[in-house]
């Protein structure tokens, strides 16, 4: 059975709704993922952050706001009285579920069962409409199978058993329905998989279920060369490896989740990039092989910071990588890139939690410098390292810009270089003239 994940966007209106269930029901059966209609999400996390300062009018005011929104929308969905009137029964019972978390202590479950509720509501209701449209539509609860552990990983064998059980005892479908994003955490209460996570859950469940294909469709045409948010001229790429999706992804590139790749590079299941406002395109295939040599793509990952120790120790300093990475390890905070000299280190991290923490460990074995606001731009390819004239071809394109580090080598598909955020659109256009578009 194929998944497929439809975002935001994609599910953003009544008739881009109607859309998605005319591109769905082929007669295949399918597990269909979706998202918050666009901008519930954040609507959501603003009334979540109205609340943690205590301010109930303003976020009850959000609250209205949006329920509103969301009778229209069932109004002019349904085509039945009877649909309209359950319609707005699924829209009052999750408002009410959400001004019951007005009262009370503010927690980061109650932050984390408000910002849950764009998905069950676009689910609920995305499945009323298959059914008045006369179609074999079930709606799954991913809370029943969708887990993170104590590290806020996914539990991908937990995933495995409980869709299996779930898909086992409920009634045959031709289409399933289920919430990206949301998920249960190691207390079993609501938690999620990060902005974003709903291409998360989809590999997920396409792993766990041994899935033929994974799809993700979303509001653009497919993987594009750079980002077009920020540069002009982007080009569609037809197919990327696992490794190369992964890594784009990981370094910013915003139409895939960060740990999107993964799951399916672990089973092997290809992963399809696809256009519902543009169902005929081929979009961007996903896949073990790669489409060939040279560069692919261009990404950039914001909100960096780079830390840089230099030993007290000046000479014969062994030991001194050692004890930096420890600090980092026991403070569970990954690094991105590093570039060392026999007494010093530079190193970024994305997860600033424990900042001062590590400093101030840090400081045990030499001098610490922090930079923040900075960000890393990749260049991922196949081999790209390894070309010649390649690091002089990367020089060129950015001889404008400072940059502050390099990773060059430790990949065969990546190339990193780490500038200010205000050099962001600079970098990535000066690396798209220069090594894209010619
Ligand atoms: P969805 O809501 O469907 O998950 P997203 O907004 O999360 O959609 O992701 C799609 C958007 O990602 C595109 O509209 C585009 O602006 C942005 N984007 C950033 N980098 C890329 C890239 N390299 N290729 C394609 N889209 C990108
Ligand atoms: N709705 C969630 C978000 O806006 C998840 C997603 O869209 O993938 O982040
Ligand atoms: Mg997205």
């Amino acid at each position: 059975m194929k998944v497929l994940k439809f975002g935001g966007t994609s599910v953003g209106s009544v008739e881009n709704m109607r859309a998605v269930m005319q591109l769905i029901t082929d007669g295949n059966q399918k597990l269909v993922v979706l998202s918050a209609m666009s901008g519930t999400t954040n609507s959501l996390v603003e009334i979540a952050n109205y609340l943690q300062k205590k301010n109930k009018d303003a976020a009850r005011q959000v609250i209205s706001q949006l329920e509103q929104k969301y009778y229209k929308v069932v109004n002019d969905l349904y085509a039945t009285p009877e649909k309209k009137e359950k319609g707005k029964a699924i829209v009052s019972g999750i408002f009410q579920t959400i001004k019951s978390l007005t009262s009370g202590d503010f927690s980061e479950v109650t932050e984390n069962t408000i910002v849950a509720q764009g998905e069950v509501l676009s689910t609920a209701m995305f499945t009323e409409l298959m059914l008045e449209n006369g179609y074999k539509a079930l709606y799954l609860p991913a809370l029943d199978f969708m887990k993170i552990d104590a590290d806020k990983a996914a539990d991908l064998y937990f995933i495995r058993e409980n869709v299996a059980k779930v898909l086992e005892a409920s009634e045959p479908a031709d289409y399933y329905i289920t919430q990206g994003f949301i998920c249960r955490n190691a207390n079993g209460d609501i938690d999620n998989l990060q902005r974003g996570g709903s291409d998360y859950t989809a590999t997920l469940i396409g792993a766990a279920i041994d899935s033929e294909e994974v799809e993700i469709w979303t509001d653009i045409d497919g993987f594009h060369n750079n980002d077009p948010r920020y540069v002009e001229n982007t080009k569609k790429i037809d197919q990327l490896s696992f490794d190369e999706a992964a890594e784009l992804a990981y370094f910013g590139a915003k139409i895939l989740h960060p740990q999107t790749v993964l799951p399916a590079k672990l089973q092997n299941i290809p992963v399809r990039l696809k256009n519902t406002m543009n169902p005929s395109d081929p979009g961007t295939l996903i896949a073990s092989e790669s489409s060939g040599h040279g560069i692919k793509a261009v990404a950039a990952k914001d909100g960096i910071t780079a830390i840089k120790i230099r030993s007290y120790r000046m000479l014969n300093a062994y030991g001194f990588l050692k004890n930096v990475f420890e600090i980092f390890e026991f403070f569970k905070t990954p690094i991105d890139m590093i570039s060392t000299s026999e007494v010093s280190v530079s190193l970024t991290i994305d997860n600033v939690k424990h900042l001062n923490e590590i400093v101030s460990e840090l400081k045990e074995y030499g001098e610490v410098e922090v930079e923040s606001d900075l960000t890393i731009a990749c260049i991922v390819g196949e081999m790209i390292a390894e070309e010649s004239g390649f690091a002089a071809k990367v020089f060129n394109a950015l001889k404008e810009i400072p940059i502050r580090m390099i990773s060059y080598g430790g990949s065969h598909h990546n190339i990193s270089v780490l500038v200010k955020t205000e050099l962001k659109k600079q970098t990535l256009q000066a690396l798209s003239n220069n090594l894209l578009n010619n």
